[in-house]
């Protein structure tokens, strides 16, 4: 079955095949590593996720690469403002290297509770053999003659590039400085941007490098043109972020990298749509954010939010509330109730429904996915059948499906004998025609996430749904 994808290069759903013929090299932008991942952050995450087991499923080996910003993201997402990084290691009084590693880590330990299953490759931008990379990519820029010098840095002419903006479909124009970026007087086109930038004379920063032009620091954009030409190549399949990496980030990695190779640099742009709390984009410098720690502070299993997120299109905005998860959450839940109830699959692997693949093979429509997915939940195919398609269909979702309905199956199992026992006492208490006690005792039942069901042939445990 054909893999189609929206590619934001096109404007259309694409039939996608890789440039090799088993192999797909993926590139994703990774995290500025200052302050928690939130959970706008998260959903792009999950996405991509999704995205790397679809193309597993398809029958693709992914080779992807995610980089690990820690130097040279300014606050203004632009040539201006502070280092991200310095500003994080102000704040909390440390260094930035382990502003860096502390925030890695909390990354690192979102994304396992997220079940996203992370690359092996994972450079770091202020690693010294990928600031080299990056140097020597300025160089060929400057060789070329897309470059010009400014008091504060080395400048990226857009003009030069003569598809600048092209998948943006920016207004260039039109284009009104600042609106865009934030005003830098010495710069030649509102588009232009820094490659390199100079430390300042003043301050002393703690991230800085000897270059051919000066001592200073790599720009933001420059890193993931360096990173994944040198470790995919000049030409790679997939590029993903967020929706709003389009009109600057992607659009100046694409002008650069291209520029220095000649050739296409990515074949396929991916972007999701943003997370919205009370309707707003949530974000850092918004300051709306919430993390995966605040849900687990109010109880929520983090696989709560991936359904929740699997519930609407990629390209779609989702509007985050409590109410909402809270319905993933019981969805969820009576998902496992329903699993830990059934057989234990008697196949190993399983085909895809036909339906289910022709859904995630359509630009990952996983809102289609979980719909055709509780259809077969729903079904009256044997529970041993339907076991194996539902863990089957769960290497895409990656909701732990089959970890935890087991575990909710040993629970029961281990709580059978004292359930017995109440079951019994129940018994007893309705001869007696004590129905208050018999209620009492339901409840109890219940409250072990069983249900009761009174028969003609006497009392049945049921998995409560
Ligand atoms: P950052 O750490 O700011 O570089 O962002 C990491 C990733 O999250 C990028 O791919 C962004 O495009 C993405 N992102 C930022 N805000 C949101 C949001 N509200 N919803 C979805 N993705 C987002
Ligand atoms: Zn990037």
């Amino acid at each position: 079955m054909k893999l189609r994808l929206y590619n934001s290069l096109t404007h259309q759903k694409d039939i996608f095949t890789p440039r090799q013929k088993n192999k797909v090299s993926l590139y994703t932008c990774g995290p500025t590593v200052y302050n928690y991942a939130h959970l706008g952050n998260l959903r792009t995450y999950i996405f991509e996720d999704v995205l790397r087991r679809v193309l597993i499923v398809n029958g693709y080996e992914v080779d992807q690469v995610m980089n690990i910003t820690d130097v040279g993201h300014l606050t203004d997402d632009g040539d201006s403002g502070e280092d991200k990084m310095e500003k994080g290691a102000r704040r909390e009084g440390k260094t930035a290297q382990e502003i860096a590693s502390f925030y890695t880590q909390a990354f690192l330990d979102d994304a396992l509770a997220l079940n996203i299953v992370l690359p092996k490759k994972m450079p770091h931008a202020a690693d010294k053999k990928y600031i080299e990379a990056q140097i020597n990519l300025i160089k060929t820029l400057e060789q070329k003659g897309y470059t010009y010098q400014t008091s504060d840095g080395v400048y990226f002419d857009s003009t030069k590039f003569k598809d600048y903006g092209k998948m943006a479909q920016l207004d260039i124009a039109n284009l009104q400085e600042g609106a865009r970026v934030s005003k830098n007087k010495e710069k030649h086109h509102p588009t232009d941007f820094a490659l390199w930038k100079f430390s300042p004379q003043d301050k002393k920063r703690q991230m800085e490098w000897q270059s051919p032009w000066g001592i200073g620091f790599p720009g933001w954009h420059i890193e993931c043109s360096a990173m994944a030409i040198k470790e995919l190549g000049k030409t790679i399949d997939i590029h993903c972020g967020g929706i709003d990496h389009l009109p600057v980030h992607h659009t100046n990695e694409i002008a650069q990298s291209e520029a220095a190779t000649g050739k296409q640099f990515s074949r396929f742009f991916l972007h999701a749509e943003h997370l919205l709390i009370n309707e707003g984009r949530m974000g850092k410098s918004e300051g709306n954010f919430l993390t995966l720690q605040s849900l687990k502070d109010k109880k929520f299993d983090p696989l709560t939010y991936r359904y929740f997120v699997l519930g609407a299109h990629y390209r779609s905005k989702l509007n985050f509330s409590w109410e909402a998860l809270k319905n993933s959450q019981q969805a969820y839940d009576k998902l496992i109730s329903n699993l830990a109830g059934w057989e234990t699959p008697t196949m190993e692997n399983q085909d895809y429904d036909e339906r289910f693949l022709a859904a995630v093979n359509d630009d990952l429509n996983m809102p289609k996915a979980l719909a055709i997915f509780w259809d077969i939940v729903k079904t009256n195919l044997t529970s041993a059948q339907k076991m194996a398609q539902v863990f089957a269909m769960d290497k895409i979702f990656g909701l732990s499906l089959q970890e935890k309905s087991q575990q909710l199956k040993t629970k029961i199992g281990q709580a059978q004998e004292e359930i017995r026992a109440l079951l019994q006492e129940r018994e007893t208490a309705r001869q007696m025609k004590n129905f208050q006690r018999a209620d009492e005792i339901r409840f109890q039942i219940e409250k072990r996430g069983l249900l009761v069901e009174d028969t003609k042939e006497g009392s049945l445990l049921k998995i409560k749904d």
